[in-house]
């Protein structure tokens, strides 16, 4: 087959996020890597404001593993000033930016139709120019998401709770959804795009088994809207879950859903993904018993927080503690001392958490057992 210059370009690129020095946001197990993701971009060649590789700098500030520059197929603002009719132009200009730097950019676009069924975009798909028919006219709906599909590419719905689209704010199926999600051809829902988080989608994502994403949809300087600095403020993004850093691992984990959002102070997916993380986050290290140098039966622990985000914690067990309250906040990157009142001394003891930020459907969070193993 053909080599396209779209995949000599990848095989280039994935070589390049290996070994250089990022931003560890999220600490994952041995043999799985988290790669930070913003899938959802626009630059001049659509409706955005700055010119593709600014894209790119800007991820590699924000220590970004991944972006697509997902320009509108049925519009382009500046297309009087900027009247290119290669749609692959925005990728191409990235792609070749990129060269040594530590990220990868995939080929992607927007699909944007009025709702129903609204805006999806196309990832790792070839060629963005066969989105439109032999009289340049865009593919309608069907026929589009066919040819993302025909591609290759991981296709998934964008803000599903967009107020633009639904007046209430309410992200929920038309038939042409579940026709789309019946015939395998959708496989992704924004839960999270922007400043809006949506539970309903995160409803429909558990209900359809549709991959979890966040994306910052950003259009103008990301610096504009979100300040990586300020962890708390920082742009939304989506850790994939992959076996290793080769744009194959990738792909494979986002069709089978491995996935969790970073948003503001908010960890979201699905429970087996956030469990992993809280897992591989949140340590508890017992300093044996006794108080103030008095040998009692109150036993010392340290909790840490090994992530960017915060931990905020709410003890659901039947002990209390001896300074402190049930609702315990761990700051990100920090530890905090505790001391539990087991009544007796213990070898180890089970201790049982909500993580009140770590959201795995609507108004549920994350519960974990941790075992403290006294020396
Ligand atoms: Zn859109
Ligand atoms: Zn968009």
């Amino acid at each position: 087959m053909k080599k396209t210059i779209t995949t000599i370009l990848l095989m280039f690129l994935v070589s390049n996020i290996n070994g250089q020095k990022r931003k560890q946001f999220f600490k994952s197990p041995e043999g799985v890597f988290y790669i930070s993701s913003d899938l959802h971009i626009h630059s001049v060649f659509s409706d955005g404001s700055v010119w593709p590789t600014i894209r790119v700098d800007e991820a590699v500030r924000d220590s970004i593993d991944l972006i697509s520059l997902t320009e509108h197929l049925e519009y382009q603002s500046h297309s009087s000033d900027i009247p290119h009719t290669n749609r692959n132009r925005s990728f191409q200009i990235a792609g070749g930016y990129v060269q040594k730097k530590p990220l990868a950019v995939v080929h992607g676009t927007e699909i944007t139709k009025p709702m129903p069924p609204g805006h999806f975009n196309a990832i790792f798909i070839q060629d963005a120019n066969k989105f439109f028919d032999k009289n340049k006219k865009p593919l309608n709906f069907i026929n589009g998401i066919k040819e993302a599909n025909n591609q290759g590419a991981f296709v998934f719905w964008n803000h599903p709770m967009w107020e633009a689209n639904r007046s209430d704010g309410i992200a929920k199926l038309d038939p042409i959804h579940e026709e789309v999600i019946d015939k395998k051809l959708l496989h992704g829902i924004e839960v999270v795009n922007f400043d809006t988080f949506s539970e309903e989608a995160m409803q429909i994502a558990l209900d359809n088994e549709l991959t979890m994403m966040g994306t910052s949809d950003v259009h103008v300087l990301i610096e504009w809207d979100f300040n990586i600095e300020k962890e708390s403020f920082h742009r939304p993004i989506t850790f994939i879950m992959s076996k290793n850093r080769t744009i194959k691992s990738i792909s494979d984990a986002l069709f089978n859903g491995d996935t969790f959002i970073w948003y503001r102070d908010l960890i979201i997916g699905k429970s087996s993904n956030l469990k992993e993380v809280i897992d591989n986050n949140f340590e508890i290290v017992s300093k044996g018993y006794g108080f103030k140098g008095r040998k009692v039966e109150i036993l010392q622990i340290e909790l840490i927080n090994k992530s960017v985000a915060p931990i905020s914690l709410n003890y659901i067990g039947e002990y209390t503690f001896h300074n402190d309250y049930k609702f315990i906040e761990l700051e990100p990157r920090s530890s905090k001392t505790i001391y539990v009142k087991t009544k007796k001394v213990e070898k180890t003891v089970n201790l049982e958490f909500e993580i009140l930020n770590y959201v795995i459907a609507p108004k549920t969070n994350l519960k974990t057992i941790k075992t403290v193993i006294i020396e």
